[in-house]
């Protein structure tokens, strides 16, 4: 809680719904692949039929679950949306599926998470838009299929690599969602700031852009903060300058990296001499859990070439030390 980097939480969401993009021409940056959906949306929309099922991955924060509602609204049907550790048996997923409508998107974020036996009972269900299910036990037990409105299944994940092979193979094509540029950003604080009634003018915002780690959830997130600031030492007014305070006083540096970056960078430098460091080792030497060092930080680090992975482990380049300010040891050649 109160961290910038990291999941969105509850109050968040809530907080964020005003400002979320409903409409692809809404939604900025991810060109490739706002094209790609403006064609299978309209082939889709042509025929009469549903939209094929469809995985978006990449980076927390970067618009996935955004992408999926703006399909659904798109496609003029309803979402529903549940994560694949919410859904601990086939009776659960059960119950979502014939709660769906015709045309439906059903909404699995983290779906790399879904258990087996739920997975198994979802092949079905996306293939041939069946339910197989086994009701009662022992001796007494019967399978009983149902036939289920054809729906769109959209998957999000953090980690596509972690996706069974079978799953995979269900859905048409993977789409990777990329960082942002500073432009990209700077269009979508100006956008975010104009839906809440702040003022941002353009060097402010490429200046929020900047630090928002290649990540639109960052970006609306620093916003927030930096309205609160403005509004306590500068009569509501964003300048580049408060811009620069407020973040100093959030400990984000020029590049958006925050204390915890630079604990993960520091250590890998100081006591590991640059590394090779396992991720375990360096979650226990930051104290940080080694799944939000993967999912969270790591990918940032890697996009700005502040680290690499190795088959031994992470190391730092010289692009780090150079940022930390560190003396480079000799024997770095990367
Ligand atoms: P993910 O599901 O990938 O973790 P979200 O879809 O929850 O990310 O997006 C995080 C926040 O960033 C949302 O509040 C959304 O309003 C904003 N956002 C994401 N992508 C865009 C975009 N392309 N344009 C404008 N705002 C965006």
């Amino acid at each position: 809680p109160g961290r910038l980097i990291g999941r969105e939480t509850q109050t968040e969401d809530t907080l964020s719904e005003s400002i979320r993009p409903r409409t692809l021409d809404e939604y900025i940056g991810q060109e490739t692949l706002k094209d790609n959906l403006r064609v299978y949306i309209k082939a889709a929309s042509a025929r009469g039929e549903p939209l094929e099922h469809l995985i978006f991955y990449g980076p927390p924060g970067l618009g996935k679950t955004t992408l999926a509602n703006v399909i659904a609204n798109e496609m003029g049907v309803a979402i529903k949306v549940t994560s694949g550790p919410a859904v601990e048996r086939p009776g659960d997923l059960a119950a979502l599926l014939t709660n769906l409508q015709e045309g439906d998107v059903f909404f699995i974020d983290e779906i790399h998470r879904l258990n087996h036996a739920v997975e198994e009972v979802l092949y079905a269900a996306m293939e041939d838009f069946e339910l197989d299910i086994m009701i009662g036990k022992g001796p007494s037990a019967r399978s009983l299929r149902l036939t289920l409105p054809k729906f769109t299944l959209i998957g999000a994940t953090t980690r596509v690599g972690l996706l069974s092979a079978p799953l995979r193979d269900r859905f048409g094509i993977l789409n990777k969602l990329e960082f942002y540029t500073d432009a990209e950003l700077s269009r979508i604080i100006q956008r975010s700031a104009r839906l809440l009634g702040v003022a941002v003018d353009t060097d402010s915002a490429l200046a929020i852009a900047s630090r928002s780690r290649a990540t639109p959830r960052i970006a609306n997130r620093l916003i927030r903060r930096i309205r609160d600031w403005a509004q306590v030492k500068n009569q509501g007014v964003i300048t580049p300058a408060v811009v620069d305070a407020a973040l100093q006083a959030l400990a984000i540096d020029r590049l958006g990296l925050d204390p915890v970056d630079r604990k993960i960078l520091t250590a890998i430098i100081e006591k590991f001499n640059g590394g090779p460091v396992g991720l375990d080792t360096l979650a226990a030497m930051t104290n940080e859990d080694a799944l939000t060092l993967e999912d969270v930080y790591e990918p940032y680090l890697l996009q700005l070439g502040f680290i690499d992975r190795t088959p031994r482990g992470r190391i730092c380049t010289s692009a780090a030390y150079a940022h930390l300010g560190k003396p480079q040891p000799d024997s770095l050649n990367v």
